[in-house]
């Protein structure tokens, strides 16, 4: 991951990132919401921290990782950003990451609930998580059903380590705007009628409907950095 930008891609990242910001903008004062409420986690996985240093000077101050070794590597070069894991979480590679990331946005079992709080308690720090929910009940391999939230919830409540501030999902890949829109919705209802005020919701092709539909966090990847190369690495 030694890539050293040249100018015109370090100029596109900039130009990406406030084309970004313009349409959370747009988007959010178009259904009456305030913009300052969306928060964009720049997605920079596969990239190299020459670009998360390119999307700093555009003023991103979110990243987000799927893989805990990647965001270690970042953290350990770059860490007076945040940064966030929203990939799927192996258990055994919590004690990559609890300490240097400040949200794990992808909670879906128990035992790897017990892991984060585990190696929360050892720092001696709470980690802020969110919960993943499928909410469509398709596609996804990973999140717990909207069925099982209560019960999920009321297990992780007892752990003092983990903090649960919301919820996230990915949506499936060929649906629709509608289809977008009923799915992140339905995640808005599930959060809140429990008082669950982040909800992690929406990518690169689909965070207008996110934002319609109530999204706090929105995880933006390529239209931020551009096609990711994945033939070089095994993710
Ligand atoms: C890669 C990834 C994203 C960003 O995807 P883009 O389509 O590139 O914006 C968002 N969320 C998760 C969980 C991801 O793994």
């Amino acid at each position: 991951m030694g890539q050293v930008l040249e100018t015109d891609e370090a100029l596109k990242i900039k130009d990406n990132y406030f084309r970004v910001l313009e349409d959370i903008r747009n988007t959010a004062e178009n259904c009456g919401r305030n913009p300052d409420d969306i928060t964009l986690i720049a997605v920079s996985k596969t990239k190299s921290v020459e670009y998360v240093k390119e999307a700093i000077k555009a003023g991103a101050i979110d990243f987000g990782e799927n893989k805990p070794q990647e965001l270690a590597a970042k953290y350990d070069e770059i860490s007076n950003v945040r940064w966030h894991q929203i990939g799927h979480l192996q258990k055994n590679k919590v004690r990559h990451i609890v300490g240097k990331t400040s949200l794990i946005h992808s909670i879906d079992s128990i035992p790897l609930a017990l892991e984060v709080d585990k190696r929360a308690s050892n720092i001696g720090i709470v980690q802020d998580v969110l919960v993943q929910v499928n909410v469509s009940g398709e596609e996804s391999k990973f999140g717990i059903t909207p069925s099982e939230l209560d019960s999920f919830l009321d297990e992780v409540g007892v752990f003092k380590h983990i903090r649960v501030i919301g919820l996230m999902t990915i949506s499936v890949k060929d649906y629709g705007r509608e289809q977008n829109l009923s799915l992140f919705k339905e995640l808005k209802i599930l959060a809140n009628s429990r008082g669950l005020k982040e909800l992690s919701m929406g990518m690169t092709h689909d965070y207008k409907e996110a934002i319609e539909a109530g999204a706090t966090m929105i995880r933006v990847g390529t239209a931020i950095f551009g096609a990711r190369d994945y033939s070089a690495q095994n993710n």
